[in-house]
């Protein structure tokens, strides 16, 4: 998925400042944005005062809509660096093609996982026909710096490891539970962890005390650590914790992420994450002179331009807000 904001904040994130070292209750909602012409997202990363989660810099959550009389996604090909996209459906398919040559269906209960490292392009799309639902998020890792420049690549699971216990199922997207790794390749200490709540469960899930966690709500309502939050809502949790107690009367679907405090400053500004002002003008430089960054084969249809960037410079180590 891409940025599609005409108008995109470059910012400056990582660097600790946000990070809580014990554990808390911070709830945020989700900013609707429009994704083309046929889909709005709920953007809960980057958020107001909140901009990453461990490495986890970019969530967009998105439905469930029906789509049976519509295109669906269309997001036409466009570029990132320096990240990694996690792309995770509930309901519905999305098309992923992309400049290795890569040409999946991806369902749910799938991982696709895309990394940029020096350059990517792709484009997402619904297939034609598609299912009448679509519902999903996707999500972006930033890199560190020792990983950024890596080959590009794209990985795809349909395999996962799957944990039943007190009435929830436990899907381990990126990172691990109980012992129980996923085969996403990861650079930095992460954890990306599907819950799915019947309804009368309530259990306790493990976490890293390491990592600093945030839970997003999918669907149903649910009730995480004495909260009580309905779909759309992220509640980050801060660090310190050894485990986090889930409850759904009704049943639920929430989205654990997590990871070790990213202690890197980095600079996002549209499809990109990069490290500096410079950096990042250099690629929006090169994407719009069809230099470095590959085509979609078999994509009927132009490229995304990028938008403007915003004046001013901005300065490594920079506000966050
Ligand atoms: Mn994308």
């Amino acid at each position: 998925m891409s940025n599609l904001d005409r108008t995109p904040a470059l910012s400056s994130c990582g660097g600790l400042t946000e990070v809580a070292p014990r554990p808390v209750h911070q709830v945020y909602a989700g900013k609707e944005v429009a994704l083309g012409e046929s889909t709005v997202v709920r953007r809960l990363l980057p958020n107001l005062g909140r901009r990453l989660v461990g490495p986890w810099c970019f969530v967009d959550h998105y439905g469930p809509d029906d789509i049976a009389t519509g295109d669906g996604m269309q997001v036409p090909p466009h570029p990132h660096i320096g990240l990694q996209t996690v792309s995770w459906l509930l309901d519905g398919e999305v098309h992923h093609r992309d400049s290795l040559g890569s040409d999946q269906v991806i369902r749910p209960g799938q991982l696709g996982l895309m990394t940029a490292g020096r350059a990517i392009t792709h484009a997402e799309q619904s297939p034609v026909p598609h299912p009448a639902l679509l519902h999903g998020v996707q999500l972006w890792v930033a890199l560190p710096d020792a990983a950024r420049g890596v080959a590009p690549a794209w990985q795809h699971e349909t395999a996962l490891p799957v944990l039943r216990d007190r009435g929830a199922t436990a899907t381990v997207i990126l990172g691990s539970l109980v012992g129980e790794r996923s085969p996403a390749k990861t650079y930095s200490p992460s954890v990306g962890i599907d819950v799915a709540l019947d309804a009368g469960s309530d259990l306790l899930l493990p976490l890293e005390p390491d990592f600093e966690h945030a839970v997003l709500v999918m669907s149903g309502s649910v009730d995480v650590d004495g909260a009580a939050l309905t779909p759309g809502a992220m509640i980050y949790l801060g660090c310190a914790r050894r485990g986090l107690r889930l409850a759904s009367t009704d049943g639920a679907r929430v989205l654990l992420l997590g990871g070790a405090p990213f202690e890197e400053q980095i600079v996002m500004w549209w499809n990109f994450v990069g490290r500096s002002n410079d950096e990042i003008a250099a690629a929006r430089r090169e994407w719009m002179a069809s230099e470095r960054f590959g085509d979609v084969a078999g994509y009927d249809g132009f490229r995304l331009p990028a938008p403007e960037l915003p004046a001013g410079r901005l300065k490594p180590g920079g506000a966050t807000r």
